[in-house]
């Protein structure tokens, strides 16, 4: 395919920032992608370039790649990681080289009549067959960095397994979601409710348990065969050598404590994410030891990192992993952490960013992948676009 002219341009996401689009012209249409962004950012995710930073590395890239032929997205994303030569993006920026690689990707794409995702499962998941319905992982209540209130822990989340009719399940979560909204409206005499980053209830609890029992309570009383999820996101309130949670300094055993008593208390609470910071290897390792089945979850801990993956899979530090195609850079890259993923017996999630885009390319990963879960925030709001992609290519 051939690359007949790129162009990018400012869009604003969910949080009112500048974020970028990029545009390749193939057969004399224009193709784009719109790049999101974290906020509770692993540090060792690849650089992002903002939108005027991106003007002194454009040229470099038009240079190069206007005009050229390749014959796949493999060799494409190749191109243009040598043309940036680093492990962290720092030379054209990981969000540049995202835009970069799946606006090729739409355009071969749709050269062949083909779906995003398609494309994807024939050039990285050749072995991946059929569909499988993923678990969606929604945020309903939202504490850390996302939110204004005095929750620690970042998400607290709803998990409901879709299947052959995922409109359905969808529909139940919206129903779980606003009958959530009313018992928490009523017991914090509040209306309307502040919400968060990605749309989950933003309140001010009495400690970070709290949630846990609303969600269950609410669990309980609408007999959804839901489960809980947490994203604790424990890198934000690390600091000096110990984590500050509810006001007091912990240590990683401190910590240990409270999930396994969340563990003892909650049996539907079955993932959990980020629990420790993301340099506390042995927090992670012990957690493992204790997690009797349920998901312990590397995000800032593996940043969509093929070798990272390998790594903790290796030290047996997780049994599940975040796949955010931002953190690593290129399609290529976030395909390849999948397949590692995987074949280390991983679940993986794919999921959205804090601030979000328009674009719903994460799910057509999970579809190409057969990926176990996609994690999309509340059914509300702009994070709505990914739900009803879900109802698209989940047929
Ligand atoms: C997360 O930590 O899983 C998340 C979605 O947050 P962010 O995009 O802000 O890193
Ligand atoms: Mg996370």
């Amino acid at each position: 395919m051939k690359v007949e002219a790129l162009k990018y341009r400012t869009v604003f996401n969910s949080g009112g920032h500048a974020a970028l689009e990029v545009g390749i012209m193939s057969d004399k249409r224009w193709y784009f992608s719109q790049i999101p962004s974290g906020q509770s950012a692993g540090e060792r995710e690849a650089k992002v370039f903002s939108v005027p930073e991106v003007q002194s590395v454009w040229k470099k890239i038009n240079l190069q790649a206007e005009g050229r032929k390749f014959k796949n997205l493999a060799e494409f994303d190749d191109f243009i990681l040598r043309l940036d030569g680093t492990e962290r993006k720092t030379v054209l920026g990981g969000n540049v080289l995202l835009g970069l690689s799946l606006a090729f990707a739409r355009a071969l794409a749709d050269g062949k009549r083909m779906e995003l995702w398609e494309i994807l499962r024939e050039e990285f998941f050749g072995k991946v067959r059929g569909v499988e319905y993923p678990v969606i992982y929604a945020n309903l209540i939202e504490g850390g960095v996302h939110a204004q209130n005095n929750l620690d822990i970042q998400e607290y989340l709803v998990l409901a397994q879709t299947g052959p009719n995922p409109i359905a399940t969808v529909g139940e979560l919206i129903a779980f979601y606003e009958t959530l909204g009313e018992y928490l409206a009523n017991k914090a005499k509040l209306r309307p409710l502040p919400i968060g980053s990605e749309s989950g209830y933003n309140l001010i609890w009495r400690n970070n348990e709290e949630p846990i029992t609303a969600l269950a309570k609410i669990i309980k009383a609408t007999n959804l065969p839901f489960r809980i999820g947490l994203d604790v996101a424990a890198s934000e309130f690390y600091e000096d050598g110990a984590y500050r949670f509810e006001g007091r300094k912990k240590t990683t055993l401190n910590l240990r404590n409270i999930y396994a008593k969340y563990f003892k208390k909650y049996p539907g609470l079955i993932s959990l994410e980020d629990p420790f910071g993301e340099n506390n290897r042995d927090g992670f390792r012990e957690i493992m030891k204790n997690s009797e089945g349920r998901l312990v979850v590397g995000d800032d801990l593996t940043t969509t990192n093929p070798k990272e993956i390998e790594r903790c899979a290796r030290e047996k530090l997780i049994s599940g992993v975040i796949i955010k195609a931002n953190q690593i850079g290129t399609l290529s890259e976030t395909c390849l952490a999948i397949e590692t993923a995987h074949r280390n017996g991983l679940k993986c999630i794919i999921s959205h960013r804090g601030q979000e885009t328009e674009d719903v390319f994460l799910m057509h990963i999970a579809r190409a992948a057969n990926a176990y879960g996609v994690k999309i925030g509340a059914p509300g709001r702009e994070r709505i676009l990914k739900y009803n992609e879900l109802l698209r290519l989940y047929p």
